[in-house]
């Protein structure tokens, strides 16, 4: 018989089963019943829409059966099962694609990590098993095929009997060895054990032959009368069900542990963490319906990636209709995992007619407001939780304020935050304005790669010296959605470096609009020398304490928006910032070129102008226009 080989990575991911000192390897049991539930949804969805290819309700069912004698633990399904071609691609390949590229924190590939936080599906059976022979014919299919492989040096697939359509998995239960008691899992406490801790919610009945003892009624009754034998017992076997079928989301909240929540959420939303957040609630009324939420520690590694999909299962009436439910998650909240379970879904329910369903809607709508209700008392009472929180996803609520031209903002301003310069850590718009000073009429904030960076920045620095606290915008996004906010409480967004920022006094603004009218000759020669295109004006002024320069922007687009603008994909000829040249009245570069003006040295002033301009971009983390004509110049100086 031929043997045929497992793709690199799967024979790395093998042999990392095979030779794992994994304490947990118990969860093999869990992860192989899960893929028979898994299949028999699958069978019953298909069967919405062909009958012939269903059984009736009661009839799915998983079976355990264990086989001292020849060592060997089966667990058999009648769900969809698997055509010859999805045995050698689901069993022959990792299914869960990116899971060895998984890194742990520090960067190592850590195979105990792979198979504690992923789970890693089938394989895991080859932690207790040194052979496994899967037997199974698909759904609609006459023939059936035998899969089996001993480990990492191959598999053989070839047909065989198999009467109805599911699956048989028959693993050889390794020998007992000094460490490990593999024989254990064919112990029926242990099995029973195992269902109850993993898969008690599992919606199909989970059958086994178990062995009971009962009295022997005769003899029991003689006894009573006589009181002299002791009661006589006897051992017969029955089919048991092991598991209570009622799914998490339909016991009491009382009755479900946080720990079986956070194996239901790794178990079917394949997360390798426990939950941030649960959300539960219940709703009756025109629409009945229950839901079970679930807020992500952390980001999934395709998060960011076209192949992300938003969604929440659906269920009617505990059977799942559909995997992902877009419609039922705004796009700021997708990283919400979870389902919904109504008993007025039809099962029939297709695709188009949901997105056109008003009960649909009236759901998502409520299920919008319950997220961002936890989020808030999150907020509110956990405060450290909340930033981990919004480490995570923070960048996708302020997309939402961005997006649909701030139709949301109402639901997302309070649950956003910033860095700001009161103390380097997170605050609200609310405990901003909490604390502004009485003269202070905005709300400031700063744009740039990182805080240190900002806080370079010379009209921060002019800010923070009025006592007035400044937003750190460190990311992409954030200057959009600020500027979609456009103001919070009545209380108007600006940044500090545009030219409309009014920090000064009455008479310091009277006393540079005198200065800059003296100097107008002088201005408009610095702007033409530097360039009409390059610069919108140039002026002077009194809000910088000790840098000589720096470079604002006035209109719709600021230069840290212009920088995004640029870098965005086929955006060559994004809209540019309109800048100004601002120039420290009270710095001696002032005083230099007013003397050089005035004495007639125009060239010089129109070499400073230019080098000025170009250290205000560089300030500013502008690139530099004309490196080689920058360093002439200066070298110029230097001569
Ligand atoms: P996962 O379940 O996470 O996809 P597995 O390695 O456990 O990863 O399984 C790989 C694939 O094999 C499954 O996605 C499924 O398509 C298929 N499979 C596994 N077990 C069964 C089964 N009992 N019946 C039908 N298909 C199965």
């Amino acid at each position: 018989m031929e043997k045929k080989s497992f793709k690199t990575e799967s024979k790395k991911m093998l042999d990392m089963m095979i030779n794992s000192i994994y304490t947990h390897k118990e969860i093999f049991l869990r992860e192989l019943i899960s893929n028979a539930s898994d299949a028999i949804d699958k069978r019953a969805f298909r069967a919405l829409t062909d009958s012939s290819l269903g059984l009736d309700r009661s009839a799915y069912e998983i079976t355990i059966e264990r086989n001292k004698e020849a060592n060997t633990l089966t667990i058999r399904d009648n769900g969809c099962g698997m055509t010859q071609d999805e045995l050698e691609n689901n069993l022959g390949t990792i299914a869960k694609s990116g899971s060895l590229d998984f890194k742990n924190e520090n960067g190592k590939q850590d195979g105990l990590d792979i198979i504690g936080q992923f789970g890693v599906g089938f394989y895991s059976a080859f932690m207790v098993s040194d052979k496994i022979t899967v037997k199974s014919r698909a759904l609609g299919s006459a023939d059936a095929f035998v899969w089996e492989s001993e480990g990492a040096d191959g598999y053989t697939i070839e047909p065989c009997e198999y009467s109805d359509y599911g699956s048989e998995i028959v693993l050889h239960i390794k020998p007992d060895t000094e460490e490990e008691k593999y024989s254990e899992f064919l112990d029926e406490y242990r099995i029973r054990e195992l269902i109850k801790k993993y898969s008690d919610y599992i919606r199909y009945p989970i059958k086994m032959s178990v062995e009971k003892t009962r009295l022997i009624k005769d003899e029991n009754e003689k006894a009573e009368e006589t009181d002299k034998d002791a009661p006589k017992y006897e051992t017969y076997t029955e089919v048991e069900t092991l598991n209570s079928m009622v799914p998490i989301w339909h016991k009491s909240s009382d009755e479900v542990t946080e720990d079986e929540y956070a194996n239901f959420y790794r178990e079917k939303f394949y997360d390798y963490e426990a939950p941030a957040k649960v959300i539960r609630s219940k709703s009756e009324g025109t629409v009945s319906y229950e839901t079970l939420l679930f807020i992500p520690k952390r980001a999934p590694y395709n998060y960011y990636s076209k192949d992300f999909e938003k969604g929440l299962q659906l269920y009617s009436s505990g059977v799942m209709i559909m995997e992902k439910c877009a419609d039922l998650l705004p796009d700021y909240f997708n990283f919400v995992k979870g389902l919904v379970d109504s008993e007025d879904f039809s099962l029939n329910i297709s695709r188009e007619m949901l997105q056109h369903d008003h009960q649909l809607k009236a759901i998502a709508k409520s299920i919008e407001k319950k997220i961002k209700n936890e989020l808030a008392k999150m907020l509110e009472n956990d405060r450290e939780k909340y930033e981990e929180f919004f480490k995570e996803f923070g960048a996708q609520l302020k997309y939402g304020i961005y997006s649909d031209f701030g139709r949301h903002k109402d639901v997302l301003q309070d649950l956003i935050m910033f860095k700001s310069s009161f103390e380097k850590k997170y605050v609200t718009f609310k405990e901003y304005v909490s604390r502004m000073k009485e003269e202070q009429k905005n709300i400031y904030y700063a744009c740039g790669d990182s805080i240190d960076i900002i806080d370079m920045l010379p009209k921060t620095e002019a800010v923070k010296e009025k006592g007035f606290e400044v937003l750190y915008l460190t990311e992409n996004i954030d200057e959009f959605a600020i500027r979609t906010l456009g103001e919070y409480d009545g209380k108007k967004f600006i940044n500090v470096c545009d030219d409309k920022l009014d920090i000064s006094t009455d008479e310091e603004k009277e006393q540079i609009k005198t200065e800059n009218e003296n100097a107008a000759e002088l201005l408009k020669f610095m702007k033409e020398s530097i360039g009409d295109s390059s610069v919108n004006s140039v002026r002077f002024t009194n809000t910088l304490k000790e840098h000589p320069v720096c470079l604002s922007s006035e209109g719709g687009i600021s230069t840290e928006m212009e920088k995004v603008l640029s870098q965005m994909p086929g955006n060559e000829n994004a809209p540019k910032a309109e800048t100004v040249l601002e120039i420290n009245d009270g710095h001696s570069v002032a005083t230099t070129l007013k003397g050089l003006f005035a004495t007639g040295e125009k060239e010089k002033v129109a070499e400073y102008a230019k080098i000025l301009y170009t250290m205000a971009r560089l300030i500013s983390g502008l690139p530099v226009e004309n490196p080689t004509e920058l360093s002439n110049m200066i070298c110029g100086l230097m001569k």
